[in-house]
């Protein structure tokens, strides 16, 4: 059964348009991610489903009961915001135990959760310390354990780790998805992070411009991106223009070669039709079978592991990433380069 549903979902803030048509089925104990860049309506999506905001048509359904008009205090949703809104001249102890002592639980009761939220987060040893005495990924942690003291039965991120650096981003990431798992806690996470969503997620909603461009795993989301914008916004990308197709032999005529093509996307438009390739998919050398070129190597930018080589074909430019492998020649600029990529790897789009 789903847990969190959304159903038809309309917000309007006077004559702009928010969030448009938002429908999703979230199941018990699945972490879900929305995705989008700035003012795709990601945290007014969250906000409806914690109650904060009310949609202007359609339903918002938690554990099977229409919820959506019903204040936030009565939703059991933990919530945890980018500012972790800690309350300075409170404890640690006290603000995880906020929310309890607000519902009248008694002493005894609100001791054992804190301590319970303590170990959860790991900062048994803090919990006498003030706020202003913490690392921002230790509020942050916090923040969450205050979220969960009150066994919420779904809990809501909104960019929890972006006013942190990137170090502690990526170990606080894995803290979250280790609390999450051992909790079963069914979770919606905002983001406009591409790796926090990839590397987080059960499913990626992706979202522009207030509505839905595709829900799917991260992998689906990835290697089969339904629209154009799902496929420049994760990853990187070869969006190569094509003068041309023929459906019957999936071939693509571009400027002075062509292109055998694996698929075409679920929401292909013909009308502006594209190739695209992932720059991993494309290695140097020559491959019977495979989509064969030869450029002219336009510039290498070294990005540690990884090289990034731009490779110009008649006009058109490729981006290819190279292991930055000893095995492997780096070309220089001026280079003549000739590369490959399987056909399954590229799709008109
Ligand atoms: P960000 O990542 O920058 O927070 P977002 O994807 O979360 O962006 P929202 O904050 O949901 O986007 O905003 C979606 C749209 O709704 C934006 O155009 C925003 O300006 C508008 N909006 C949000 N809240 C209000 C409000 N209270 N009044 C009027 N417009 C609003």
């Amino acid at each position: 059964m789903s847990f969190i549903e959304l159903s038809h979902v309309n917000k309007q803030f006077a004559s702009n348009t928010a969030v448009k048509d938002f429908n999703l089925e979230a199941n018990q104990g699945e972490f879900i991610s929305f995705l989008g860049p700035s003012g795709c309506g990601k945290t007014t999506t969250l906000r409806m489903i914690a109650g904060f905001e009310l949609p202007t048509s359609g339903q918002v359904t938690l554990a099977g009961q229409d919820m959506t008009y019903t204040p936030p205090n009565r939703r059991k949703v933990g919530m945890v915001f980018q500012s972790y809104a800690l309350f300075p001249n409170m404890t640690v102890a006290e603000n995880i135990g906020y929310g309890l002592r607000i519902a009248g639980k008694h002493k005894s009761e609100i001791k054992k959760r804190v301590d319970e939220m303590l170990i959860l987060i790991h900062m048994e040893d803090f919990q006498s310390r003030f706020p202003g005495q913490l690392s921002g990924g230790q509020q942050q942690r916090v923040a969450l354990a205050r979220a969960l003291a009150f066994q919420p039965q779904a809990l809501l991120l909104d960019e929890p780790l972006s006013a942190l650096d990137a170090k502690i981003r990526v170990e606080l990431r894995q803290e979250i998805k280790r609390i999450q798992q051992q909790l079963g806690i069914t979770t919606i996470y905002v983001t406009h992070d591409q790796e926090e969503a990839l590397s987080l997620s059960d499913r990626i909603v992706v979202m522009n411009q207030g509505h839905i461009e595709q829900v799917g795993t991260p992998y689906e989301v990835y290697k089969t991106p339904a629209t154009e914008f799902v496929a420049s916004f994760v990853g990187h990308l070869n969006l190569l223009p094509v003068k041309s197709f023929d459906i019957s032999q999936n071939k693509a005529q571009l400027n002075g070669f062509s292109i055998i093509y694996g698929r075409i996307a679920e929401k292909f438009s013909p009308d502006k039709p594209c190739l695209a390739v992932r720059p991993e998919e494309i290695n140097p050398g020559k491959v019977e079978g495979q989509n064969n070129l030869q450029g002219v190597v336009d510039s290498i930018h070294y990005l540690g592991s990884i090289v990034r080589i731009r490779v110009n074909v008649q006009g058109t430019v490729f981006i290819l990433d190279q292991f930055n492998d000893y095995r492997l020649a780096i070309p220089r600029v001026g280079d003549l380069y000739d590369f490959h990529f399987p056909v399954e790897a590229c799709w008109l789009i």
